[in-house]
């Protein structure tokens, strides 16, 4: 298999435009769940930023689980991001969710992301391939490990090996956090697979305020970054509030991050 440690035992680093995800160092991608508006996403990047994250996420298409849950500004918000980021010296990642979509949002995004419940959308998996670009690829909801290793080999028989794994928590019989957040899946995926892995401890717990002992966790197991959602006003926020950072909350358990860096 093209995604296995025997095909390619060096480690790969996928070069977002410059941004190297497992080079080594801890690459930070920060945002929000969903692209509110240009005010609202240039102040996420502020943050983002001063926190040391590199990467911009935001969401413009969202996978709700209510058709009557907000959907996201699409191509409008699309634009905010990519100013935002622009603005701050940061690359984008965001999700795509259609196979429609892929051109349009390969203009304004470094990064594919292919949310948790696209991760056997084999068609999909096979179209963003064809771009070539970074994809980001969610762990399913109720994803094993050999399927997620399968779904990046869609990818990677496009010729694509600019894969990166996202551990964003399982569904089990726990209900008191949003997910379970699998981090053996770090180790594992490093022993079985040559691409970056990095950690989604926001959809991994879906608390708040578990999120940073989750992102502290998440890099003493080995993780190439983390995916963190944040927002200047969570309370407030269209999507994924209670799971969301504000400023003090991030800039905290970045500070933690960057001292565990140092000392690994
Ligand atoms: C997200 O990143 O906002 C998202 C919808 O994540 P997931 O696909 O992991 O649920
Ligand atoms: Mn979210």
């Amino acid at each position: 298999k093209l995604t296995s440690r025997e095909f390619h035992p060096e480690n790969t680093i996928v070069d977002v435009d410059g941004v190297k995800i497992g080079d080594g160092s801890m690459t930070m991608m920060a945002g929000p769940c969903s692209i509110e508006g240009l005010d609202q996403i240039r102040e996420c990047a502020r943050i983002a930023k001063a926190g040391g994250a590199t990467i911009l996420r935001g969401g413009a298409f969202k996978p709700r689980t209510s058709p009557y849950a907000f959907q996201g500004l699409e191509e409008e918000g699309l634009k905010y991001i990519r100013q935002a980021a622009d603005e701050f010296d940061m690359k984008v990642i965001t999700e795509v969710m259609d196979e429609g979509h892929i051109d349009m949002i390969a203009e304004y995004s470094d990064i594919l992301q292919i949310g948790a419940r696209n991760m056997q959308n084999f068609k999909l998996l096979q179209a963003v391939g064809k771009t070539g670009k970074p994809i980001g690829l969610k762990r399913g909801i109720s994803g094993t490990i050999d399927e997620w290793l399968n779904a990046a080999e869609y990818i990677a028989a496009q010729g694509n090996f600019n894969v990166i794994f996202i551990e964003r928590g399982i569904r089990t019989y726990e209900t008191a956090t949003r997910n379970t957040l699998d981090l053996s899946a770090v180790p594992l995926i490093k022993k079985l697979s040559h691409f970056p892995i990095i950690v989604d401890p926001s959809h991994g717990v879906g608390i708040w305020d578990l999120v940073p002992s989750m992102a502290r966790a998440g890099v003493a197991a080995g993780a190439d970054g983390l995916i963190v959602e944040i927002h200047p006003d969570p309370v407030n926020a269209w999507s994924d509030g209670p799971q969301s950072l504000n400023e003090k909350t991030y800039m905290r358990m970045m500070q933690e991050v960057h001292i565990m860096e140092k000392a690994m």
